[in-house]
This record gives structure tokens, sequence and C-alpha cells, in this order.
């Protein structure tokens, strides 16, 4: 099977060829997870070769390690071969399968479509409805542009079809990956800690990754914090709002100093900055250590938070002006584009990666 343009069975088989050489050479066995996950194995199937691509993350240490990375004829290149093993498990284990192949190639293209589609479908939608549409004096208030119960059915039902196909994505995945041990109670905390603390992104020794080039830097650390806790702040908001209208009959706008405007304030400062940093760092990064052919869909899903997280900062500020009914169907339009690209790119990941977590310190505990 080809995907993303290039041989699926090359790729496994060179990624492979590598962990091989790295079980013989073991200089890197402290650097991060990958290595010491690597040293369980004899011999790998292509499931192994998932588990340890979602393990990595391309921080690039070993790549400036080896004395075989290319132009060394043995071609180890742990970094860019595994990112191409992870953008093919985001469509391998899609759920549904066909979304996935729609963002396979030109994720970016199809992302821009996809929010200018949806823009234009809300934007005729509220044009037809509302003769004053859309410079009529709304007062700041959201729900005079977007009804609220037309705002909780549309992103409801998203939200639950997303909910549903990460999910799957997710077992999909684990399943691939995790045949044998019977998982506990503390590998699962033992995972969660470990990516929520962002752990192995510290670098070798917690000195820094040597990411985007061959100079060890903590800012890649810094800005996925920026981006994760970000992104649980505006969640955390969006909650909080909801719980304001249907349990305390509190309706928006809400003051500056109320819980879900400061949480939302925080998260969206918090990811433009995370999302920002990173796609400068994903663009400067060291042109070897990428994977080429899949930067689409990463650029795509980083764009897009930092998109929404700018919009929803603007639209907070100029609320009250003229330009209000815009503003919110193009910040609506925005989230709704990124929550139906989760399962199918970068984002997904952040399950992927759980996954094997999960199943590292399951096995790291075996003698
Ligand atoms: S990446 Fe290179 S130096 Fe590191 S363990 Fe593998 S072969 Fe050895
Ligand atoms: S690129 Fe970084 S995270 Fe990936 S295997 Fe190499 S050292 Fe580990």
């Amino acid at each position: 099977m080809k995907q993303i343009g290039f041989d699926e069975k090359e790729i496994y088989e060179s990624a492979k060829n590598s962990c091989v050489i790295c079980n013989s050479c073991r200089y890197c066995e402290g650097f991060c997870a990958v290595f010491p996950a690597m040293e369980k194995r004899r011999s790998f199937e292509w499931k192994d070769i998932d588990y340890l691509a979602n393990l990595c993350h391309q921080c690039g240490e070993c790549f400036y390690a080896c004395q075989y990375a290319p132009p060394h004829e043995f071609n180890v290149n742990i970094p860019s071969q595994f990112s191409d093993i992870r953008a093919m498990s985001y469509q391998k284990f899609a759920y549904p399968r066909w979304i996935g192949k729609v963002f396979e190639k030109n994720g970016f293209f199809v992302s821009i479509v996809l929010l200018a589609c949806i823009f234009a479908v809300f934007f005729m939608a509220f044009l037809s409805h509302r003769a004053d549409f859309p410079l009529g004096d709304y007062e700041g208030d959201f729900y005079r542009i977007v009804p609220y119960h037309l705002m909780v059915w549309t992103f409801g039902i998203v939200g639950v079809f997303v909910f549903c196909a990460l999910g799957a994505g997710f077992v999909r995945f684990f399943s691939h990956i995790q045949k044998k041990e019977e998982i506990t109670s503390s590998s699962i905390c033992q995972a969660f800690f470990d990516a929520f603390s962002l752990k192995y992104l510290g670098g070798h020794n917690n000195d820094g990754c040597t990411y985007p080039k061959d100079e060890r830097s903590s800012l890649r650390k810094i800005f996925h914090h920026f981006t994760f806790y970000g992104f649980l702040s505006c969640f955390v908001a969006t909650s909080l709002g909801a719980f304001y209208e249907h349990f305390l009959n509190l309706h928006a706008p809400y003051a500056f100093l109320s819980l879900p405007k400061l949480f939302g304030t925080f998260g969206g400062i918090s990811l433009c900055i995370g999302t920002l940093g990173l796609f400068i760092l994903k663009l400067i990064a060291d042109a070897r250590l990428k994977s080429l052919k899949t930067m689409g869909m990463d650029y795509a899903f980083i764009f897009s938070l930092f998109i929404v997280s700018l919009s929803g900062l603007i639209l907070m500020i100029f609320r009250e002006s003229q330009g209000m009914a815009f503003l919110i169907l193009f910040h609506l339009s925005t989230v709704l584009a990124l929550f139906i690209m989760m399962p199918y790119g970068k984002f997904i990941h952040g399950f992927y990666r759980l996954g094997a977590l999960i199943k590292y310190n399951l096995e790291i505990k075996k003698p």
C-alpha cells in the first residue's frame, strides 16, 4: 500500500534496519524512552515500529550523535524515519479511514478549504436569517448572531463525532501495538504523568532538546507547555461558560474578572504564544530531521490552533464593535474546522503517544 506519496514497505524496512543497528550500537541508550524500548526486542515487526515511532518526539539528539547517520551508507536517521511512520499512523488508524485519506495529501490546503466552506455556510445562513446582518447593533451579545441552542447543537454533534473518532483511533492504535501485557493502573498513571509533564521533551538529563538545530534549548518544551496548558485552559473556560448558562442561569457576556473570561484570556494568550513559537521552530528546524512529505498536516494543525486562539482574543477585544458579527462567525468557523481535523492529524499523536507511554511503562518494569 502506498501512502502520502512514498512506499510504505520501504520506509518500514529502513526504520527496522536502523533499529537493528541501534540495538548493536546502544550509544543513545539514555537519550529518551525509545532506546530502552528498542533494547527489549531482538527483532522488529511493523507494529513495534509503530510503537517506537510514537514514543519518539523528534528531538534530533540521536541523529546528531550518530556515526551511522547520512551520508553514511547505513542511513540511520531515526527522527526522520519515525516522523514518516507517525504521519502514516494518522491515516492508518483513523476513524473513519476515508476522512483520514482526505487529509492524506495537501493537508494544509484541505484545512483552508474546510475553513472557507464552513465560514461561507455560516455567513449565508445568517445573511438569510437576520435582515440587519452583518452591521446591526448586537451590544456584544453573541447569541443575537448565533442563537444559543444552534451553537449547542452544532458543536454538540460535531463534538460527539470528534470524541468517538478520537476514541476509536486510540483503541485501534493501542490494540495494534499492545497485545501481550495486562494493563495496570500504575502504568496508566505514570503514562499520564509523563505526558502531562512533557517529561521527554526536556532532552537528555533535562538540559534541553537538540531542536530546531544541533544546540541544546528548552524552547520546544516551553512552547509545548504554553500550547498544551493554553488548550486545557480554553477547554475549562468553555465548560465553565456552559455550567454558568445551564446551572447558574448566568448569561454571557461575562465580566472580565469572571472565571470563564479569566481562563479564556489566559488560554488564548498562552495558545497564541505556544503555537507561534512551535510554528517558527518547525520552519527553521534542520531539514534532515523532518519528514518533508508530511509537513502539510503538521503546519495545518499548528496554524489552525493559532488562528482559533488569535481570532478568539480579537473577538473578545472588539466584542462591542460593528464588526462583531463577522468576528464571531469567523471564530466559530475556525473552531469547527479545528474540531473536524483533530482526529486526522497532529492532535491524534497526543493520544497515540499516551498509548505508547502506557506500553513503555508496562514493558520497562519487566526484567
Ligand atoms: S542512533 Fe546511531 S548512535 Fe544512536 S544508538 Fe542508533 S546507531 Fe547508535
Ligand atoms: S529523535 Fe529524540 S526522541 Fe526520537 S529517538 Fe532520537 S533521541 Fe529519542
